[in-house]
Parts: C-alpha cells; sequence; structure tokens
C-alpha cells in the first residue's frame, strides 16, 4: 500500500521536567504528485547518474543545481541530491532541463562548500572548518570551534558505536554543515525563512532531512552576556545548563546518523527509531575530552515519563501505535509520552537484543526515498525481526521497571 506523505512533519522532542524543546524537520513530497519508483520492479533506476539541472524551486526561483538523480517519478519528477548535500524535490512542471555530466557524483569538498555557504548567507558569517564539518556562524569563532570540536568527538563515537555488520556506515558524501546564528532571535528569524514560522517554534536547533544542514544557536548568549572569548569559556557557560548541550547533540546525532548510512534521507524511517537513536546519544559528558563514555546512560527524566505513562496511561497495544505510524509524535498531547516510549523502547533493544535490533535498523535503512508503505508494513517488519508482540511487550516493561 502507497499512502501520500504530508506536505511537512515537525518533530518536537519535549523534554520532562525542563522544558527543552528540540527539533528534527522532516519535509516530505507534497501531495499526490510524487511517487517513487520501485527498484527491483523491472524498472530501471537511475540513482548515481551525475546531471546538471535546470529547474524553479518551490518559490518560483530558477536554479541550476550539479548532482544526483537519487529517484526518477513515474510522472517524470526527480529527487535530485545537490553537491551540497541539500534535496530537491522537482516535479516535471518546474523542471526545464536535465543533462548528464561527466564522470561521477562527487559532493562538495570542505573549500568548495565554505564558498558555497559564504556566497549564500553573506558576509555577516565567519566559516571554521573541521574534519567533517562545515561551520557558518555568527556566534564568533571560538564557540563554532568547541561546536566543531563536539561533533567530531561525537561523529567517531557514533562510529565505534555502530561499526560491525550487518550495518556498513560510510564515510558521509557531503560536509557536514551547521549553521550557528548568533542569539534566539536571530535563530527564530533563520528558522522562519528556512521552514517555516512554526515549524521550529519554542526549538534549540534542528536538523533539517531536506537541506541536510543543522540550525542552532549560540546557547552561552544570554541578556547582555559577552561572547565566550576562550574554548575553556564555552565550556563553563555550557556547563551550567547541560540540558542546552543535549539539544545540540540531539541534532548533530540524527545528522550523523542519515549521513553515514544508518538511516536514509526521505526514507520511510518509523519515527521512534531516529528520535529513540538521537535521544540514546544526547547523554553527554563534559568531562571526558577524549570519548563518549556516556553513550546510553539512563534518561532518569524519560524513564520516570515512560513509567508514569506505563501505569496511567499505557494501552495494551502501545507498541504498535509506536511503529505503526507516526502520529503520537507529531500530537502535542501525546508527544511527551511517545518520545519517553521510544527512548525506553530504543534502550531495552540496543541493551537486550543488539543483534536484531541493528538488523532492524540495517533493514529500514535499505529503504529507498519516497517509498510509503504503511502502518500493516511497518508492523509486519518489527515483528519480523522482534518476534511476538506480546512477549516483546511483557520483557520491555518488566526491564522498563528495574532499568537504574
Ligand atoms: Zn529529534
Amino acid at each position: 500500500m502507497t499512502y501520500p506523505p504530508p506536505t511537512s512533519r515537525t518533530q518536537h522532542r519535549p523534554a520532562p521536567g525542563v522544558v527543552v524543546l528540540m527539533v528534527a524537520i522532516f519535509a516530505a513530497p507534497p501531495v499526490g504528485t510524487f511517487y517513487a519508483r520501485a527498484a527491483g520492479a523491472g524498472e530501471a533506476t537511475s540513482r548515481g547518474e551525475p546531471v546538471r539541472v535546470r529547474f524553479r524551486d518551490a518559490a518560483k526561483q530558477e536554479r541550476t543545481v550539479e548532482g544526483r538523480v537519487e529517484v526518477e517519478a513515474q510522472d517524470g519528477g526527480i529527487l535530485l541530491l545537490g553537491r551540497d548535500g541539500r534535496l530537491w524535490n522537482i516535479t516535471p512542471d518546474r523542471l526545464n532541463q536535465r543533462e548528464r555530466v561527466e564522470g561521477n557524483f562527487r559532493g562538495m569538498s570542505s573549500e568548495e562548500s565554505a564558498a558555497a555557504l559564504r556566497a549564500e548567507l553573506g558576509d555577516g558569517f565567519e566559516i571554521v572548518r573541521t574534519k567533517r564539518y562545515v561551520i557558518a556562524s555568527k556566534a564568533g569563532t571560538r564557540y563554532a570551534q568547541w561546536c566543531g570540536a563536539l561533533f567530531e568527538r561525537l561523529y567517531d563515537t557514533f562510529h565505534i558505536h555502530w561499526r560491525g555488520k550487518p550495518l556498513q556506515l560510510e564515510e558521509p558524501e557531503v560536509p557536514l554543515i551547521a549553521v550557528i546564528l548568533a542569539n534566539e532571535k536571530q535563530f527564530v528569524e533563520f528558522a522562519a525563512r528556512d521552514v517555516g514560522p512554526q515549524a521550529a517554534a519554542g526549538a534549540k536547533g534542528y536538523y533539517s532531512i531536506l537541506s541536510n544542514r543543522m540550525i542552532l544557536y549560540d546557547l552561552t548568549a544570554g541578556e547582555g552576556s559577552t561572547p565566550a572569548k576562550t574554548l575553556e569559556d564555552v565550556q563553563r557557560k555550557i556547563a551550567q545548563n547541560p540540558f542546552n548541550l543535549a539539544t545540540v547533540v540531539h541534532e548533530a546525532t540524527h545528522q550523523i546518523a542519515f549521513n553515514t548510512g544508518l538511516h536514509t534521507r526521505q526514507a520511510d524511517n518509523p519515527l521512534w527509531l531516529t528520535e529513540g537513536m538521537a535521544m540514546y546519544f544526547e547523554t553527554p559528558d563534559l568531562n571526558n575530552r577524549t570519548g563518549w563514555k556516556t553513550v546510553g546512560k539512563v534518561s532518569d527524566g524519560r524513564l520516570n515519563q515512560f513509567r508514569d505513562y506505563a501505569q496511567k496511561r499505557r494501552k495494551s497495544n502501545s507498541l504498535e501505535t509506536l511503529v505503526a505510524t507516526d502520529d503520537r509524535f507529531t500530537n502535542v498531547d501525546l508527544a511527551l509520552d511517545a518520545y519517553a516510549e521510544a527512548w525506553t523502547l530504543t534502550h531495552f533493544l540496543i541493551k537486550t537484543r543488539r543483534k536484531a535490533y541493528t538488523e532492524y535498523l540495517a533493514r529500514i535503512a535499505a529503504k529507498k526515498p519516497l517509498e510509503f508503505e504503511g502502518g500493516d508494513k511497518r508492523i509486519e517488519e518489527f515483528r519480523e525481526v522482534f518476534g511476538d508482540l506480546e512477549k516483546l511487550d511483557r520483557d520491555f516493561l518488566r526491564y522498563a521497571e528495574r532499568l537504574r
């Protein structure tokens, strides 16, 4: 079964106790205009073909983008991956010209990406480059450097954590981009232009699947405070509010997971899986400069929220509703419980059924972009990997009871 995905979805990640909102913005194609060609159904798919495409974007602006065709739609539309990492969903009526480019697809180099960001964003931004990241900052170079070091450490930790079969982590094809605004006001203005005024409301940062960028702001910037002058200064300020740091790590985990082949952008990724993954990594350890010893640390807030849910509101089919659709995450009244359950389920599966969990990850990651099969299929896949849901649910609840 195919169902047209909504035009855009926004996930707020409420944290129990403290109001910290985090957002991953998953913008899906317009309803009814785009159907992916099923690979293996006897039709050639042209993924990998480097092209130069002239088209009008959704705002009717003329663009020429070099990239790779990710998906060919039956009606002639394409999903194009630009060399900067941005995805363009181009319907046939907006497609003006498409030509083959010599050679293989190559993502932008770090230098090219830096130059492109300078041209796009203007002089107000300083560019800081690390091994894998290109950071455009209005929050000064110190803060950007501090974030860059944090991202690289997280990246290495993530790789070490998930390497090995059946997962095959890849190096990112494109530089990983972060835009850091100087303060919340700038962030709100930027987000309104980038993803719409509502999408990032209340958030402290987001990762956009379409642009492939993290948009953040200087969390050390308070009323009348001066920008951090040294890295130690940043560290000290951040340590005063670790919940803010969790936002940054959460969004950075989304970006890494979507760029190393652990998830596939614009595919039917169950939100419990992608959000569970980001939450699993979001407990940082500022005292540990070389590693990330706290991956998978118990989140007391989420566990308590889940226990409260399990006692008072949880129905016997809760796992099914969590897996089948993303509705519980997008409903403000249900989201807190959904995130808590996703965190607890992820913790339970990684700690007690790691092999099955990684098999499931690999299976979801193998899905093609823009193919949405529906809730029954999601349940079926989940059951095939994790077995009988009633037994799983019993084990899960017992685990949550005993977890410390
Ligand atoms: Zn998230």
